[in-house]
């Protein structure tokens, strides 16, 4: 079985020490994540790729509680669906990642979070589709 990422470009593959992908305006220095390419505050073009750093402090959280709409939302629905939390993990000071988080309970604003892949539906050829996440360190 063979893990294929949910989407190109999101995040790097290396299961050990994924690093989600975002952009950096080179104007201005901004960082964003998914990557663009105009900058968000100065609309430059001068967009790079920019790895984010694989660690960060959550900022807010919820807990998803039910199936996101679907399209875009791809994953598990009806009684196969499982409660998740999602959250915001601020990564260093360059930017705010909206993100699927490990856990549910036991998280607390500002611990330390690090991205790691986690399984997210098996697709028709029976390849493990995964996605991105935040548990916390430690
Ligand atoms: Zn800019």
């Amino acid at each position: 079985m063979a893990k294929i990422p949910v989407a190109e470009g999101i995040f790097t593959a290396s299961s050990n020490e994924p690093q989600l992908i975002g952009s950096r305006c080179g104007a201005c220095g901004i960082v964003t994540f998914p990557a663009q390419a105009s900058c968000p505050r100065c609309a430059s073009t001068d967009m790079a790729e920019h790895l984010l750093a694989r660690r960060g402090r959550l900022w807010a959280w919820t807990t998803q509680e039910f199936p996101p709409p679907s399209p875009p939302y791809t994953g598990p629905s009806g009684d196969d669906f499982v409660s998740y939390g999602v959250g915001y993990v601020a990564l260093g000071d360059e930017v705010r990642v909206e993100a699927r988080l490990t856990e549910t309970d036991g998280l607390e604003t500002g611990m330390e979070m690090e991205l790691v892949l986690v399984p997210f539906r098996t697709d028709e050829q029976g390849n493990e589709v995964v996605t991105f996440a935040f548990q916390p360190v430690g």
